[in-house]
C-alpha cells in the first residue's frame, strides 16, 4: 500500500510538476495587465557605473528580461531636451525642444495634440499615476500629461493637469497648484507623506512634497522616490480588474550631472550626487520589479529621456568622469523586466518607438503618434474592454502561481551560478 502511495506521488510528480517547471522556462510571456514606465532623467548606462564607483549597489541590470538602447535625439535638435524626450516617450513623436505633447509641425500647433500613452490607458479604463522627484509640472511628467508648445507654461501645465483624468500626480512642491485649486478640481491635496499614506484607494491625489526628494536620507515630511513609488503601486493596483499605467521619474540623475541646473558644486560632490540619485531612482526600479514578480501580469520598463555630462571612463585617472555639462546625444539603456518578446535583445530603436511596444503588450489597437483635437481631454471608453471584465482572470489560479514561483527560483538560480 505504501509503495502504491510513493509510486503515485511519483507519478503525479511527473505529470504536473516536470511539464510545470518546462513549462516555466519555456512558457510564452504572460498576459500583461499593468506598465510601469520608469525615467531615469539624464541616465545613461555609464550613470549605473558611477553609482557603483561611488559604492552604491545598483539592482536595475542584475539579470533584466531585455536590454536595449534608445536613440534619444529631437525633432528640432541632434540633443534632446526633457520636454521633447518626454513627449517622444508618451506619444510616440519626436517634437522640437522646449515642446510637450504636440507635434513640431507649425500647422498642426494649434490645432492637433498627440495623444499620450496615459491618455490612452485612460482611454482603456485603466487608472494612471504620475511620480516625479521633480516638481510636477516639470518636463518629463508634463510631456506624460499636457500639451503645450512651451515646457515654461507653468500654469497652463497645472491647469491642464487638474482638469485631466489622472488619478496620482505625486511630485515636488511648485507654486500654482495651490490647495484650493487642487481639491476644487477633485483631488486629495497631500503636502507631506502622512498624508499620502492615509490616501486611500479610488481617491485621487496630488502631492505637493517639499524639495530634495531626491536624496537617500529624508526627513518624516518628505517621501522618497521609493515611498511614493509604493504608494502607488499599492493604490492602482488595489482591486483594479483595468490594470494600470504608472509613469516614475527619477529627475535628479540630470540635475546632479548638469552644471546649469545644480549650482556651484565641488566635482566630487557633483560625482556624488549623481551617484546618489541613480541609487534613489533604483531603489524604486527594485519595488517596481518586486511587484511585477509578484503579479506575474506587470510589465516594468526603465530606460532614460537623454544622456546628461556624456560619462565616460577615463583611462588616465581610472574613473568615471564627466566629459560635458549638459545633455549629450549618446544612447540610453532600455531594460525590461516582465516581458521576453518585447524587442530583440540588444537591438537599438528610437525613443519614439517605446509607447508602441507598450501599445503592442497590452493589446490597443491604437498606434502612436494619435492625433487628437487641440483641448481634447480623452474619456474612458463607454464599456469594459469584454476579455478584461471576465471575473478571475487577474487572480492567477493555483497552476499560474506555481508557473511564476518555478520561473522565479529558477531566474534566481540562474543569476546565483553566472
Ligand atoms: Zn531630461
Amino acid at each position: 500500500m505504501k509503495q502504491t502511495r510513493k509510486l503515485l506521488a511519483l507519478v503525479l510528480c511527473l505529470l504536473f510538476v516536470l511539464p510545470a517547471f518546462a513549462a516555466a522556462v519555456f512558457a510564452a510571456d504572460t498576459e500583461i495587465c499593468n506598465v510601469i514606465f520608469m525615467i531615469g532623467d539624464g541616465m545613461g548606462y555609464n550613470h549605473l557605473k558611477l553609482a557603483e564607483e561611488q559604492g552604491y549597489e545598483i539592482f536595475m541590470d542584475d539579470a533584466p528580461d531585455l536590454l536595449g538602447w534608445s536613440r534619444t535625439r529631437s525633432a528640432s535638435a541632434a540633443v534632446t531636451d526633457s520636454a521633447a524626450g518626454a513627449t517622444a516617450l508618451a506619444c510616440g513623436v519626436r517634437t522640437n525642444n522646449g515642446m510637450l505633447g504636440v507635434f513640431p509641425d507649425a500647422n498642426k500647433l494649434k490645432t492637433v495634440q498627440a495623444r499620450s500613452v496615459t491618455e490612452n490607458a485612460i482611454m482603456h479604463r485603466m487608472k494612471t499615476g504620475i511620480v516625479t522627484t521633480d516638481l510636477t509640472s516639470g518636463a518629463t511628467p508634463a510631456g506624460y500629461s499636457v500639451h503645450t508648445d512651451s515646457r515654461n507654461n507653468t500654469e497652463e501645465i497645472i491647469r491642464q493637469q487638474l482638469a485631466g483624468r489622472i488619478d496620482l500626480i505625486f511630485g515636488k512642491q511648485q507654486s500654482v497648484a495651490t490647495q484650493e485649486a487642487v481639491e476644487a478640481a477633485g483631488f486629495c491635496y497631500l503636502p507631506d507623506r502622512a498624508a499620502m499614506q492615509a490616501l486611500t484607494p479610488g481617491t485621487r491625489g496630488y502631492g505637493q512634497f517639499g524639495t530634495s526628494l531626491w536624496k537617500l536620507d529624508l526627513p518624516d515630511a518628505k517621501p522618497s522616490l521609493l515611498q511614493m513609488s509604493e504608494k502607488a503601486i499599492a493604490l492602482l493596483s488595489d482591486n483594479n480588474p483595468n490594470g494600470f499605467f504608472l509613469m516614475i521619474e527619477g529627475a535628479h540623475i540630470d540635475k546632479n550631472a548638469d552644471d546649469s541646473k545644480n549650482g556651484e558644486v565641488d566635482y566630487p560632490d557633483k560625482l556624488q550626487n549623481t551617484a546618489q540619485a541613480v541609487k534613489t531612482f533604483d531603489n524604486a526600479v527594485r519595488c517596481a520589479v518586486d511587484f511585477a514578480r509578484r503579479d506575474g501580469h506587470t510589465l516594468v520598463i526603465i530606460t532614460a529621456d537623454h544622456e546628461t555630462g556624456d560619462l565616460r571612463y577615463e583611462e588616465a585617472n581610472g574613473r568615471m568622469t564627466f566629459h560635458s555639462a549638459k545633455h549629450s546625444a549618446a544612447n540610453v539603456p532600455v531594460f525590461v523586466y516582465g516581458a521576453r518578446d518585447l524587442f530583440e535583445n540588444g537591438s537599438e530603436m528610437d525613443n519614439r518607438d517605446l509607447p508602441n511596444l507598450i501599445a503592442a503588450k497590452l493589446g490597443w489597437s491604437e498606434r502612436f503618434p494619435i492625433e487628437d483635437p487641440a483641448g481634447t481631454i480623452v474619456e474612458p471608453l463607454p464599456e469594459p474592454e469584454k476579455e478584461k471584465d471576465e471575473p478571475g482572470e487577474r487572480a492567477p489560479g493555483f497552476f499560474a502561481r506555481l508557473l511564476q514561483w518555478l520561473r522565479a527560483l529558477l531566474q534566481r538560480l540562474i543569476r546565483l551560478f553566472r
